[in-house]
């Protein structure tokens, strides 16, 4: 798995201040307040996890899944493949917490569709921003860090699934999805 990333961007250690700023802003943001973190699956599931044990402020968990359509590395349409439930949403102060920011169309989705479900407000929280391939016009209102136009992977973001577990986030080396697209024409998807 190691020998298919071809840099390291953020090492455990700089993903873990990144997350304690992020954190400071959300419970200056939160504090007092309440609401519910949803983290959307199955990408921010270890983002999510490493920042709510750093929000020492009282919260709710709640999860939303989301797919862009395919395997590849090209964004397309979004699906949503479960809400949270209705009692959890109504009324509810959100804070939508997503792995990357990439087009924007999955957190500007899933924000409209939450708030058209009763949500008294939604805030978003994305480890990573990509700003160079909005296609939507979309910010977060907290974010980790900013990153250039690469595919990355790891610390709970994939490639084809796999990579979710690497605990760094890493760029993968191109000869890893040109070897993935070519198998993928093989078996005609
Ligand atoms: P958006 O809807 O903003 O285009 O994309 C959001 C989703 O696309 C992310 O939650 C993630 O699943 C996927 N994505 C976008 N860029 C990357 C990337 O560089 N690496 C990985 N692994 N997924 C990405
Ligand atoms: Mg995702």
């Amino acid at each position: 798995m190691q020998d298919d990333i071809d840099r390291v961007l953020f090492d455990e250690a700089e993903i873990l201040r990144g997350i304690d700023r992020v954190a400071a802003e959300v419970v200056a943001a939160y504090e007092g307040k309440e609401f519910t973190v949803v983290s959307v699956l199955k990408g921010s599931c270890v983002f999510a996890s490493d920042l709510i044990r750093r929000l020492p402020i009282p919260l709710e968990l709640a999860f939303v899944a989301a797919s862009s359509y395919g395997d590849r590395t090209e964004g397309g349409d979004v699906k949503v493949n479960f809400f949270p439930a209705e009692k959890e949403i109504a009324g509810r102060s959100l804070l939508l917490v997503d792995d990357i920011l990439d087009t924007g169309r999955t957190l500007h989705c899933l924000k409209n569709e939450l708030l058209s479900r009763g949500a008294a407000s939604v805030g978003t929280c994305v480890f990573l921003d990509k700003p160079s391939r909005r296609s939507v016009e979309f910010e977060a209102d907290f974010r980790c860090f900013e990153v250039e136009n690469l595919f990355v992977v790891g610390y709970g973001l994939d490639f084809a699934g796999r990579y979710r577990n690497l605990p760094y986030v890493g760029a993968l080396r191109s000869e890893v999805y040109e070897r993935e697209l070519q198998a993928a024409e093989r078996s005609g998807s």
